[in-house]
């Protein structure tokens, strides 16, 4: 057995990736002992009967007194809230982390509540499946997929460094990155695409009748592919949309541009515009999977 890199952790929220981190840190070895705090006695029991901690309490508070690395696994909306509960217990030199999916509410809902004498790394696994809650994680799901860290300046590099070694440890390649910078590359390669799903099986969904029961018994590759992205957790996916709100507004007027064009394309006509564009795509894809990131 390796090295563990945290003596003491507690995971805040045991859902998918709460759990997933749960199970690869036991894996590998990488802690000494997990302590999993979450919002429900149902959650909790679940965890604790999955054998995914060695302490599981229904007091934030209690759970990260002793606690080396603490990670928040719960929605982006619960930060604020969160950290008043367990900032008065935190213990002095401990590490605070996330895996948040937009990162600016860790600075502007998380950070102001605790105190000066922790160290906040915030990180955002580039990870996930449509599923929710602690039986939908694996060890697996952070292999070789990134890890972006989004330490503000002046964070103290031994804690960056530890956190980043986990996720190293975990599988992951990670990436250290401003935080706006994180907020507007997401904004076009996740949360972008996942607005287009939302509207497009809505669309579906408010189709006549008939046509949506043939939309579903059809379903070619295209559709369902976007059915299983819109099939994301709604709360998740509610608190992504309002906290980065002006990066995703902003990509998503230059879509609409681009939507626009195309659209004109097909009603003149103008077969070489569409060639050009599919032409071009399709090398995208060619770099993704060359990437390993497929
Ligand atoms: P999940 O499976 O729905 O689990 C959420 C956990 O948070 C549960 O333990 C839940 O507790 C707890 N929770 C929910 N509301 C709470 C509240 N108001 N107060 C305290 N605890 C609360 O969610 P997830 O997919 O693991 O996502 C967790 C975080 O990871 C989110 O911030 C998300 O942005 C980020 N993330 C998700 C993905 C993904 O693909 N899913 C990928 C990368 C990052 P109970 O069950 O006890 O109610």
């Amino acid at each position: 057995m390796s090295n563990p890199i945290f003596e003491n952790v507690t995971l805040i929220g045991i859902g998918l990736i709460g759990s997933s981190l749960a199970r690869a840190m036991k894996k590998e070895g990488l802690v000494g002992k997990i302590t999993v705090t979450t919002r429900s006695a149902e959650t909790l029991a679940r965890a604790e009967e999955l054998g995914l901690c060695d302490v599981a309490t229904l007091d934030a508070a209690e759970a990260v007194k002793d606690a080396d690395l603490i990670i928040l696994c719960t929605p982006l909306s619960t930060y604020a809230a969160v950290g008043k509960q367990i900032a008065p217990a935190l213990k002095p030199g401990a590490v605070v982390s996330d895996v948040g999916s937009v990162k600016e509410p860790v600075f502007t809902d998380l950070a102001p509540t605790l105190p000066d004498h922790v160290h906040l790394v915030p990180g955002h696994p580039l990870a996930g499946t449509e599923h929710s809650g602690p039986d939908a994680g694996f060890a697996e799901l952070f292999q070789k997929r990134w890890t972006i860290l989004t330490p503000a300046e002046g964070t103290d590099a031994d804690a960056i460094e530890k956190v980043a070694e986990l996720w190293r440890r975990m599988g992951a390649n990670v990436e250290t990155m401003d935080v706006k910078h994180h907020d507007q590359v997401l904004a076009i390669t996740s949360h972008l695409p996942h607005l287009i799903a939302y509207t497009i099986v809505g669309t579906a969904t408010d189709l006549a009748d008939d046509l949506k029961q043939e939309v579903i018994k059809f379903s070619a590759t295209g559709f369902r592919d976007f059915t299983r992205i819109a099939a994301s957790d709604p709360t998740m996916w509610r608190d992504i949309f309002l906290s980065n709100k002006d990066a995703v507004l902003e990509v998503l007027g230059r879509f609409d541009e681009d939507l626009t064009e195309l659209k004109r394309a097909i009603r003149r006509g103008d077969g070489d515009k569409l060639f050009d564009q599919f032409t071009r795509t399709r090398a995208i894809r060619r770099g993704v999977i060359d990437a390993d990131q497929a």
